[in-house]
């Protein structure tokens, strides 16, 4: 679609503190995922106003590093103040371009104004190290500086919280940052770069600019960027990974998952469906922490019943309606390659014992798919190899929690694991040999919190530094080290 200039229904970028055109010919709509009305449409940004936005923030970058820290810190509080004070308004507006349930993007928020609290702290995680006689009147010290301009390149399954894992805790540590959002979800950003503008931040500190492969790939490949900070699919983690890093850039690039949830003989069955049940179908299963891999343990036909049961009892359908659980898929297109997998499922030879294909006639305006269970999945089968990421469900069968290890052993992706028992020696097997960088004991969705990295392994993650925590803080920091001699 070509764009006039005089189109007010495009969204701007934010740049260098001002709303500014696309100077692109082309853009995307962006429409409700639960009735597939046009929300916006979004610009298609080309390699000029990505020059545009990163001049900005190196102009930017002068001033804000010598910032001093409590000062930064401060905008941060104010920052903190203003989420909170729109939390509601927030949720509403990621409903809205998400689809996720009203509940779910509450919780988004309050995840992503912790990440803004964890950032506050920035004069006490700033701090650096030193030692008085390294050696005879010699000391050391080490200092922590800024790398410079950060591009950040985001998904769409939380458009809030993705975002403020990044941008919060680089311009706290005195980087300006360039924030290329989800296409697919971009309306939430230009509300989080208009409250942080209101909260105080300097013009050029956090710009943002939308669109696709064009803006990613000039962000990569741009020598004014020191830094990129990616969540998104496993292809495209990987690509950016290595594109970024071959122009010596600093890269953490998180990456796609397959999450197993381990169900020994002895869970309580009760909270094992409660918790599968939320994991694997709330947020339509767009969850990179979503379960999507049960392995059974042992001959436990009542827990398969169990939670089919539970599955044929979700109500599906609008978030803003209270009662959902199961919302929409982001796109239709998303779903067309779902039911792809389900049909090479069946080829595969897997059990369909619940078809979520039959409720999709019932809600025929938005991208729904009902819950989907497959039973005697394995390992080798394609849906128990690929992330999906929508409401379906593999079981798989295991004789003992070894045979349950070595599925998660198998599997490419590392990003979450989780076990249901009560048996000490199981969960310390499990702790010790599950190779995944997340876990859960008897919790299906084991996030933790922002003081804490966000940790995935293998193909979930490429790069050495993950976010959050003090590994945010290394990411986001280069160390100089003073060595001085006093006789
Ligand atoms: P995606 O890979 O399609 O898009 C992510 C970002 O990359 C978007 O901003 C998009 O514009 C850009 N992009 C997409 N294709 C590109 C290409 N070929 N070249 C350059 N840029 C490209 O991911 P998504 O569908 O928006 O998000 C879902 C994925 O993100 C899932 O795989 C999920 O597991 C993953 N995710 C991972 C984590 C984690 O912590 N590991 C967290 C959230 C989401």
């Amino acid at each position: 679609m070509t764009v006039s200039k005089k189109d007010t229904t495009v969204l701007q970028n934010f740049i260098n503190g001002e709303w500014v055109n696309s100077n692109c010919i082309q853009t995307l709509v962006v429409p409700n995922p639960a009735t597939n009305a046009l929300l916006t449409k979004v610009p298609m940004s080309t390699k000029e106003d990505v020059d545009l936005a990163v001049s900005a923030a190196k102009a930017a970058l002068k001033e804000w590093k010598n910032v001093p820290v409590p000062k930064r810190a401060r905008i941060l509080f104010k920052y903190h103040h203003l989420l909170t004070e729109n939390h509601e308004e927030l949720a509403r507006l990621i409903v809205l371009e998400n689809g996720k349930a009203y509940k779910e993007a509450y919780g988004e928020v309050q995840r992503g104004i912790e990440c803004v609290e964890f950032a506050s702290g920035a004069p006490t995680l700033l701090m650096g190290e030193s030692l008085s006689g390294i050696a005879e009147d010699i000391d050391s010290e080490m200092f922590r500086y800024p790398v410079g301009v950060v591009g950040g390149i985001t998904p769409f399954n939380f458009p809030m919280m993705v975002p403020l894992w990044m941008f919060p805790l680089a311009i706290a540590c005195g980087n300006t940052f360039v924030l290329k959002p989800s296409e697919r979800t971009p309306i939430l950003a230009n509300r989080l770069a208009e409250l942080f503008a209101e909260a105080g931040a300097p013009k050029g500190v956090l710009n943002v600019v939308h669109g696709a492969h064009d803006v990613v790939n000039g962000l990569l490949d741009h020598k004014d960027i020191a830094a990129i900070s990616f969540v998104g699919s496993q292809p495209v983690a990987k690509y950016v990974y290595q594109r970024a890093a071959a122009e010596g850039k600093r890269v953490q690039a998180l990456s796609g998952a397959k999450n197993h949830h381990i169900v020994m003989p002895d869970a309580d069955m009760d909270k094992a469906v409660q918790n599968i049940i939320s994991s694997t179908f709330g947020s339509a299963g767009q969850r990179c922490m979503a379960c999507s891999a049960v392995v059974v343990v042992g001959d436990n036909e009542p827990f398969v019943a169990a939670l089919k049961k539970k599955a044929d009892e979700l109500i599906i359908g609008n978030g803003m309606d209270e009662e959902v659980l199961l919302t929409p898929i982001i796109r239709k297109e998303h779903r067309e390659k779902v039911l792809g997998y389900i049909e090479k499922g069946l080829e595969e030879g897997a059990d369909l014992i619940r078809d979520g294909r039959r409720e999709m006639d019932e809600l025929p305006e938005g991208n729904f798919l009902g819950p989907t269970i497959f039973d005697h999945v394995t390992p080798e089968m394609t849906i128990a190899k690929e992330e999906l990421f929508a409401p379906v469900l593999s079981l798989l069968r295991a004789n003992d929690l070894d045979e349950g290890l070595d599925y998660i052993r198998k599997s490419k992706f590392g990003n979450g694991a989780t076990i249901y028992t009560n048996n000490a020696k199981a969960i310390r097997q499990f702790r010790e040999e599950a190779e995944a960088g997340m876990l859960g004991i008897n919790v299906g969705v084991p996030a933790t919190m922002a003081f804490f990295p966000f940790s995935g392994w293998k193909d979930s993650f490429y790069g050495d530094m993950h976010v959050n925590g003090k590994d945010g803080v290394n990411f986001y920091t280069r160390k100089k080290m003073i060595t001085s001699r006093f006789d």
